[in-house]
């Protein structure tokens, strides 16, 4: 029987960098806590047997083979950062297993900057080099895909747009430094929000929020408990869950939030 419940699975809750960096570079995390190793920021959302993957960093691979994910149905990208795409070809591996291309779905302007940096990936390059994705584009409205309900929406990076999504009672908001009015009325009232905590603590912010406005948001989205992702070296996973409110935690690598579809959960 259809359910509908699901999950998220956090496939990789870290920066641009990673947690280490490279160099083994761990700074304030404590190496010894496995929920400090974080690769790049990537989820997963599951329902029914369906999978949808929200970015293919360059932790792609690994990330798919350590959560035993073995299909999926598209891939939803938020922006064309490198951190968020640099594994793209990755979904070669998974049209051989299966002779479809994998449906990719975002924005007009990141599916262009898409196929021409990763034109292999869209078209077939040579008798042997097949294509391995087709591209959507995504409207801002609530749609279905492979029988997942989801409704994107644009959100403030700074110095470009990201997408953020909700699906059933679960917000996605990674890369944003501020959410406008529509944002917040997509998210409001969900029961877990999954935040762009990489600024934490810095007063000046640029392209990602801090703990001040993540906090001023919440006062209008109203989430019941928010999970912080694309978090920095500087941020040790115990300090976090010492020092923050308890509505707020970071998130780790391998994590499961449930969703919930409802008449009122998006
Ligand atoms: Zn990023």
């Amino acid at each position: 029987m259809e359910q509908n419940i699901g999950h998220a699975i956090i496939l990789g809750c870290g920066c641009s960098k990673g947690t280490p960096q490279i160099g083994n570079e761990w700074g304030a995390c404590d190496p010894l806590e496995p929920k400090n190793f974080r690769t790049r920021p990537s989820i997963a959302i599951q329902k029914n047997g369906k999978t949808l993957i929200i970015d293919t960093g360059p932790d792609f691979h690994m990330q798919i083979n350590r959560e035993n994910i073995r299909h999926i149905d598209g891939v939803l990208y938020t922006h064309a950062h490198s951190d968020h795409v640099a594994g793209i070809d990755e979904l070669r591996s998974f049209f051989d297993r299966t002779r479809k291309r994998v449906p990719v779905l975002s924005d007009e302007k990141t599916l262009n900057e898409l196929r021409q940096r990763f034109s292999f990936v869209f078209e077939q390059s040579s008798v042997l080099y097949a294509a391995a994705a087709e591209a959507h584009i995504l409207q801002n409205n609530l749609q279905s895909f492979a029988g997942i309900d989801f409704t994107p929406f644009t959100q403030d990076h700074g110095l470009s747009t990201t997408l953020g999504f909700r699906f059933g009672d679960f917000g996605y908001s990674t890369d944003m430094i501020t959410l406008d009015d529509h944002a917040i009325g997509v998210l409001n009232g969900v029961e877990n929000w999954l935040v762009d905590g990489a600024n934490l603590y810095e007063e000046r912010i640029f392209v990602h929020s801090n703990l001040k406005r993540i906090l001023e948001l919440q006062e209008k989205v109203q989430a019941k408990n928010i999970y912080l992702t694309h978090l920095k070296n500087n941020l040790d996973y115990q300090t976090l869950c010492r020092d923050l409110p308890i509505f707020i935690r970071p998130a780790f690598d391998g994590q499961k939030i449930q969703i919930k579809w409802g008449q009122n959960a998006g």
